[in-house]
């Protein structure tokens, strides 16, 4: 394996950070989760934008164009061979010194790790996953934005944690009023009465997968609305759909143990799930 760190491409082994890097020390970075389909890049300048607007949020200059950006990417992909693959561009603060300021971090660290990688949640794309609420609630956009795809992910993954210990395949966070937020890695979509309902994303990422749900649903004519949804709405839904680069477009369909609808993957869910497919198998970044 090829990884891109500083300028360079190196091995695995020998792609290290300094443990002064405010990436490591702090969390002081940003990163994005791109997939390739089929040797092309899905959405490749939508993520570097997300990236880039992560950056400016926590007022990190990116060392490089977005031009010379997509082309790290690009390179990196190219030299693992990968046909369909998942890749990890991070933007650390750089090496400073002991203590938090980020003046003292003049040169920000760029890496790229890409990787051949399939389905993540494997058959369950058939049966449906679970779901559990969990306690811990998402980060205040007036804290830390959930917008910004930071390198400081313990949010989720105390979300994680929790929803191991229950049981559940993915978590399902509400923010601190109660308002349903987005899952430990994914957005989230309701179906109910055929009409598809989303929160807004203030409280979540604003996804790229959420983005291609709602073109999709747009061309099938089925209607879309954010709105405030609460955990009633979760478990009266008919269909419920997470959405996310690594877990691509998933059903869920039992809520905290209540079952989703027929407790199967819904008719709107596998629709969008099979336009889903047409478009990552259509679209993308030549890399060959
Ligand atoms: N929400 C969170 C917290 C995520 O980490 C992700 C994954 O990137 C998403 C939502 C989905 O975003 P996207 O579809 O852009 O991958």
């Amino acid at each position: 394996m090829e990884i891109y760190i500083d300028g360079q491409f190196v091995p695995e082994t020998e792609a290290k950070v300094s443990v002064f890097d405010h990436g490591f020390l702090y969390g002081d970075g940003v990163f994005e989760g791109i997939r390739s389909y089929n040797g092309k890049i899905f959405r490749l300048m939508d993520h570097i934008d997300r990236l880039y607007d992560s950056a400016k949020t926590i007022d990190m200059a990116v060392p490089v164009s977005k031009e010379e950006f997509a082309d790290i990417i690009i390179e990196t992909v190219r030299r693992n061979g990968l046909q369909d693959g998942y890749i990890r561009p991070i933007v650390t603060r750089g090496t400073g010194t002991m203590g938090l300021d980020p003046r003292k971090c003049p040169n920000p660290t760029i890496i790229c790790i890409a990787i051949e990688w399939g389905a993540m949640y494997g058959d369950l794309y058939e049966k449906g996953l679970t779901a559990v609420t969990v306690a811990v609630r998402r980060n205040s956009p007036d804290a830390l934005p959930p917008n910004v795809k930071s390198l400081n992910y313990l949010n989720n993954i105390l979300a994680k944690i929790e929803a191991n210990y229950k049981g559940g395949d993915e978590a399902i966070f509400f923010d601190a009023q109660g308002r349903i937020s987005e899952g430990s890695g994914d957005n989230i979509f309701i179906v109910k009465n055929g009409t598809i309902y989303t929160p807004y994303t203030l409280t979540n990422l604003k996804g790229i997968t959420r983005q291609v749900l709602i073109e999709i649903v747009e061309t099938l004519g089925v209607p879309l609305r954010e709105v405030e949804l609460g955990f009633y709405d979760l478990y009266t839904a008919d269909e419920i759909i997470v959405t996310g680069t690594a877990a691509e477009i998933a059903p869920i369909v039992t809520v905290d143990g209540r079952s989703i609808g027929s407790g199967r993957p819904g008719p709107i869910t596998k629709q969008i799930m099979a336009a889903f497919k047409t478009i990552t198998e259509q679209e993308g970044t030549p890399v060959y």
